[in-house]
This record gives C-alpha cells, sequence and structure tokens, in this order.
C-alpha cells in the first residue's frame, strides 16, 4: 500500500486531524463544492464552511498532505464558484479537483445539471489565465493536473462523464461502515469489518485483501454499476 487516504466532508477534521496522522493516515480529500457560506450550505445542509476551511488548515499543518480538494460544479447552483475554488490553490499548497457530477443515484437530474470540465476550465482559465500542465500528484489516479501561474498548489480535473480512464485505476475503497469496494460504482463489496469482529486471524484478512486486489480489474463504471445508490453513504 503506497497511499493511504481518507475522503471527508471535513466537519470534524479540525479536531481529529492530528489524530489521524499519528494513526498513520497520509492525507486527506476534502469536499468543499462553494467557497461561498450561502451555497455551501445549500449543497451540504451543513452551514459548516467556517469548521471545514480551519480543518483543512489543520491538516495542512500537521502534514496529511497532499490535501486535495473536492468540488462538483453543478449548473445553475456553483458555477460560478468554480474560479473562486480554484483560487485556493493560489494561496495555499493543495490541489482543487473539478470532479464531474456522475451520479449513482438513478433518479438524478444529469442534463439539467451536468457541466463538462471543460467548461469549468475555461472558467478559471477566463480569470487567471491560460494553465500549464503538471506532474501528475499520484499515480494511476483519475485525475488530470495543471497549474496556475504563480500558484502554490494545483488544479485537477476528473472528468468520469466526458472520458473513461477505468483502465488504470488501482483504487480500493473502504466505505465508513467497513466495506471494501473494489471500484467506486460497484455494489459488490467484501464485508471486513464482520471479518474482524469475527475475530478471524490476520491472513485470513490478508487473503481477503488479495482476492480483491486480484479480482480489481473485474470492476469498472461501466460493468459494475448496477443498483443505484447515494454517495454521501460511501465516504472512506
Ligand atoms: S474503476 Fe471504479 S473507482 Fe476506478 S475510476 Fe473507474 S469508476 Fe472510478
Amino acid at each position: 500500500v503506497e497511499e493511504l487516504s481518507l475522503t471527508t466532508n471535513g466537519v470534524l477534521l479540525e479536531q481529529m486531524a492530528g489524530e489521524l496522522k499519528r494513526a498513520g493516515l497520509k492525507r486527506v480529500n476534502v469536499s468543499v463544492d462553494s467557497p461561498a457560506k450561502e451555497t455551501y450550505k445549500r449543497i451540504t445542509g451543513l452551514d459548516a464552511l467556517e469548521k471545514v476551511m480551519a480543518g483543512i488548515h489543520k491538516a495542512i499543518e500537521v502534514g496529511l498532505t497532499p490535501v486535495k480538494i473536492n468540488a462538483v460544479i453543478l449548473r445553475g447552483v456553483n458555477e460560478s464558484d468554480a474560479a473562486e475554488l480554484a483560487a485556493l490553490s493560489i494561496e495555499m499548497p493543495l490541489t482543487v479537483r473539478f470532479i464531474e457530477y456522475c451520479p449513482t443515484d438513478k433518479e438524478a437530474e444529469v442534463e439539467r445539471f451536468f457541466v463538462p470540465n471543460s467548461r469549468v476550465r475555461s472558467r478559471i482559465e477566463d480569470k487567471f489565465g491560460a494553465m500549464d500542465a503538471t506532474e501528475a500528484v499520484d499515480s494511476n489516479g483519475p485525475a488530470v493536473y495543471f497549474k496556475i501561474k504563480g500558484g502554490l498548489g494545483n488544479i485537477g480535473f476528473i472528468s468520469g462523464k466526458t472520458t473513461y480512464f477505468c483502465h488504470r485505476c488501482n483504487r480500493l475503497r473502504l466505505t465508513s461502515d467497513g466495506k471494501v469496494k473494489p471500484c467506486l460504482y460497484s455494489d459488490v463489496h467484501y464485508d471486513l469489518k464482520k471479518l474482524i469482529r469475527s475475530g478471524a486471524s490476520d491472513e485470513r484478512m490478508v487473503g481477503m485483501i488479495k482476492k480483491i486486489v486480484s479480482e480489481k480489474h473485474l470492476y469498472t463504471k461501466l460493468n459494475s454499476f448496477r443498483q443505484s445508490f447515494s454517495m454521501r453513504n460511501v465516504g472512506g
């Protein structure tokens, strides 16, 4: 395992960052869909933007780095916030990643809200000038990276709707309730928590993880997404 990261809404990050670092976590992804208090609240249902930003500063301070901010841009909701979100990467050593709206809920109104990352990039470049492509912040990840001139951090684009990158994905996800998902979109999962609670030996757990890794290539967005689910229940 080369990388152990946590995806979080960041609400408790300020108080937990030090403990997570000491427990062996390498870095965090924090969801911030808007830098504006009211829009953030409308999207998340939480009046917590200040807390989350404090958590991001704390994560950088304790070395849970590189911190990555995840933002999903939605038409008519936070599209005008894209450049301001990108600007966080100028002053702070973090990566702001724009993730195309790619809902897992079959009732979602994709056409109404979808904004291609090409348009998000144009908005950022209209404000800050042409960005230069930069080295991948991570290997085998889905994002392509750029840098605003003079910025301390990077901008990433994860274009899951307009491009396809499952063939180079090496990610496993452990959900907040202890299940390993071989693909974010997979409805197949392996209950690691149940195994641990049953008193299984380390060898048995390692065996299960090895099996998941060996079968990882079988699970992609195209062939493992069958049942709709809410992304908010995944985390991990
Ligand atoms: S294999 Fe699954 S987790 Fe990996 S990039 Fe494709 S959809 Fe995402």
